[in-house]
């Protein structure tokens, strides 16, 4: 599995404030709802991504 030094983003990413200093890992990108007041599905579509491709971003060193 080759490795990666970042992690990976679909952008823009959607968080809540709270979250702010959290780390992200993305397993989706989208949403599988269509809020009407939401802009998030205008630029993305909803989808799983591989598990092979989370794991990579799992195995980032921060250090
Ligand atoms: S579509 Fe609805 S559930 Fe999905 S991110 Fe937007 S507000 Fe949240």
């Amino acid at each position: 599995m080759q490795q990666r030094n970042e992690i990976y983003y679909c952008r823009p990413v959607f968080r809540p404030p709270s979250e702010a200093n959290s780390l992200l890992i993305q397993v989706s990108e989208g949403c599988s709802f269509k809020c009407d007041f939401c802009m998030s599905n205008l630029r993305k579509k909803f989808l799983i991504r591989e598990i092979e491709e989370i794991k990579k971003d799992l195995d980032i060193n921060f250090l």
